[in-house]
């Protein structure tokens, strides 16, 4: 146990926070802020530092929030509980918060926020350097192997052995997604007897690319294109969205707009349906596409069908298909008949990869599951255990890809440290 002189009490500190990732250092920051000193809170971390996924986030550049987060762009159990805490502590707040508090300069791409130097280490080191000034104690290489609750509050034993004591703590140790990072899905039962085990939901893969045996596609592998996809199972689409395609060396699929289709992909594969994603590689009308292509026959008739047709799409892909349609592309393009021609248009906008599953959860970048929101207050505390918060990934609590994941972090942090200044 740490030597904390005559602090609170008789516990160690006034608020743990287990896990130093995105939630837990915001959790400290806005502690900071509202309770004005950071010396009763301590942030234990398992990593020999914090802050390991939010370093990889928006491929380095940490695309921190969205303009427009709304229940609709989340998974939750309890979309009524996601949208209050939302709305709680908002994008405007987020960016506030950042610039104002953290000293940290955003900038907007669209409707995504980043910090203005894009990178996600000026994110990682504010919220570091602003905790550490005003005396948060941060334990990294520490690990929390269990957490029981006391007359005074909770305790928290770490696998050194030693036993933190504490009036909150704020379980703040992620999903299940990259656990590299740190955050292997095991945190969230640590309230063990606290929450209930029906409340905590096995954590599963979202944000995944997907995997396919289209043989063809290994040899696109690394070539991206801008597409709007479509779910397709029994002849009915099922989701849908639109931005970039990038074909993976495993010759499966990913990108954005794929790893925003991915959660109902992988649901409908359970339920054991055949799935495909439909690429529409034109981003045009099966019309448009037609007159496209017919312009160009008539344009470069002496040319080959690849080509004559290059101009509009990535020339491996165009053969890909072309390839899947036994049309050979060498063959002169004034010889494709009008018919085939339709046929080519029809297939460039709706490209069919059957998929059969996903990369898993060391290549998601959310995971599914976690505590159910429905099993906490409003101020995301344990409905029977007053104290004990479950904030970020912890939480089951998903987004889309777009900066709603860092945002939930963020107001899920900002709800527990509202509910705590009130009890501490
Ligand atoms: C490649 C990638 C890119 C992403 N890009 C974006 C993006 O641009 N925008 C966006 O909104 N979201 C993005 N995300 C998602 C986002 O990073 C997460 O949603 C967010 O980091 C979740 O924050 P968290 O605090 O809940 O968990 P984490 O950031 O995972 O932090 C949890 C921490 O708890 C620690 N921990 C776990 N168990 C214990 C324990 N028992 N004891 C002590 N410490 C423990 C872990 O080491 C970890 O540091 C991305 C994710 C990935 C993987």
């Amino acid at each position: 146990m740490q030597d904390r002189g005559n602090a609170m009490d008789t516990a160690d500190y006034k608020v743990l926070i287990i896990g130093g990732g995105a939630s837990g250092m915001f959790a400290a920051a806005r502690l900071v802020k509202e309770l004005g000193s950071g010396t009763d809170t301590a942030v234990i971390e398992s990593g020999t530092r914090t802050g390991r996924k939010l370093l990889l986030t928006g491929s380095g550049r940490c695309n921190i929030t969205n303009r427009h987060c709304i229940i609709s762009k989340y998974n939750t159990d309890d979309p009524v509980r996601l949208g209050k805490v939302l709305s709680g502590f908002n994008p405007s707040d987020t960016v506030d918060f950042f610039e104002n508090v953290l000293g940290v300069r955003i900038t907007s791409k669209g409707d995504l926020y980043y910090p203005a130097t894009f990178k996600s280490s000026t994110v990682n080191d504010a919220l570091r350097l602003y905790i550490e000034d005003a005396g948060t104690k941060i334990i990294t290489g520490s690990k929390a192997v269990s957490l029981v609750q006391t007359e005074e509050g909770f305790a928290v034993s770490l696998e050194s052995g030693d036993v933190l004591t504490s009036k909150c703590v704020i379980l703040a140790t992620g999903g299940a997604s990259y656990p590299g990072t740190g955050s292997d899905g095991t945190g969230v039962s640590l309230p063990d007897g606290l929450i209930d085990p029906e409340d905590i939901i096995p954590f599963t893969p979202a944000l995944v690319p997907l995997t396919s045996d289209k043989k063809i596609l290994k040899q696109l592998a690394g070539i991206r294109c801008s597409c709007r996809t479509k779910v397709i199972c029994g002849g009915k689409t099922e989701d849908t969205s639109e931005g970039e395609v990038l074909f993976t060396k495993e010759g499966g699929i990913s990108g954005i707009c794929i790893m925003d289709i991915s959660a109902s992909v992988l649901r409908l594969l359970d339920s054991g349906k055949d799935v495909s994603v439909s690429l529409n590689l034109m981003q045009a009308d099966a019309d448009e596409a037609v007159n496209m292509l017919a312009v160009r026959r008539h344009l470069f008739g002496n040319r080959s069908c690849t080509d004559a047709f290059s101009g509009m799409i990535d020339r491996k892909i165009l053969e890909a298909v072309m390839a899947d349609m036994r049309i050979d592309p060498e063959s002169t393009v004034s010889d494709l008949k009008d018919g085939r021609l339709i046929q080519l248009a029809n297939a460039l906008c709706g490209w069919e990869i059957p998929v059969n599953g996903c990369e898993g959860i060391d290549n998601a970048q959310v995971s599914c599951g976690g505590i159910n929101l429905s099993a906490l207050t409003d101020g995301l505390c344990a409905k029977e255990h007053r104290g004990l918060y479950v904030i970020g990934e912890s939480c089951n609590v998903n987004g889309i890809c777009g900066g709603y994941n860092l945002q939930w972090a963020w107001a899920s942090a900002a709800a527990a440290v509202r509910d705590i200044a009130s009890y501490v």
